[in-house]
């Protein structure tokens, strides 16, 4: 312990230090209130701040439950008490079984419910009132933020925050939030909405922060240079998962070389050729569909 004087001086641990790990760790949820209904109760209750009303159709619809009555735990009974009909005199912990399975169902079924019109709908109104917090980042200006699941299996990542202006994603600041199940909301929901919303897809924040000593500039060029690097990296890549060869001036007599020497694939091979002649990328996509 180099910048410790007593070795017996305790470190200090702070209490919320659990927030800090990344590992995903179920929450302590609040007591429901048994002669009230569930939705209501579950949506006003604190953390839970991010999640919409599901619509009784939908939860009374039984196609849009396929195949969540293996993935929860006494799912009939949790789906009544959703739906506000559960009249079994369970004891105290059943009924706190039940209550988990009902909450973790509602989550299941919220995922599905927010990438249809309705559910995109509420989640935007929630999006421009700020429910789900600001972009922690200074030159974001405080856009908005959505919540997304790195994982749309339940257990495995918890919910994290997605800014549409610097394309990243955070931690969300409260622990009560940052143990929420990503799944509840998804991989692909964030992306839906501005699909579905594409005038709200914001200007890409093009400030960078400039790192200066004294008001000079450190490495400015090789930072630009490392940022371009990455950028054509990228391009080529979406490019070449589009089957269209994208082959820079300056490199592609080592792209050709790089193709034809693992030359297992003579459609492949004759492609890229035909790219390095010149050709225009529509004619090649369509040689290589
Ligand atoms: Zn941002």
């Amino acid at each position: 312990m180099p910048r410790r004087s007593s070795p017996s001086a305790p470190w200090h641990i702070p209490e919320d230090i659990r927030s800090l790990s990344l590992a995903f760790r179920p929450r302590e949820e609040p007591k429901l209130t048994s002669n009230c209904p569930f939705i209501p109760q579950f949506i006003s209750s604190r953390g839970n701040e991010y999640f919409c009303e599901i619509d009784e159709e939908y939860l009374t619809d039984r196609f849009n439950l396929t195949g969540l009555n293996t993935e929860v735990q006494y799912y009939q009974y949790a789906l009544d008490l959703i739906t506000d009909v559960f009249d079994l005199d369970a004891d105290d912990d059943l009924r706190e079984q039940i209550e988990k399975s009902a909450r973790h169902l509602y989550g299941l079924v919220h995922a599905r419910y927010i990438v249809t019109t309705r559910g995109l709908a509420k989640m935007l109104d929630k999006y421009k009132k700020g429910d789900f917090g600001k972009c922690p980042r200074v030159l974001c200006d405080q856009h908005p933020l959505l919540p997304m699941g790195q994982a749309d299996l339940p257990n495995q990542k918890t919910v994290k925050l997605y800014c549409a202006k610097c394309e990243d994603i955070y931690n969300p600041k409260s622990s009560r939030h940052a143990s929420i199940d990503g799944a509840y909301f998804g991989s692909s929901f964030h992306n839906i909405l501005f699909q579905v919303y594409p005038a709200l897809v914001p200007e890409k924040s093009v400030r960078r922060y400039e790192p200066r000593v004294y008001g000079f500039k450190l490495h400015a060029t090789a930072a630009l240079a490392r940022w371009q690097d990455s950028r054509r990296d990228d391009m080529r890549e979406r490019l070449n998962a589009a089957n269209i060869d994208a082959s820079f001036v300056e490199d592609s007599e080592e792209e050709e070389y790089e193709f034809e020497d693992d030359n297992d694939d003579d459609d492949k091979t004759e492609v890229v050729k035909e790219a390095v002649t010149g050709d225009q990328a529509p004619a090649r996509m369509d040689v290589g569909v």
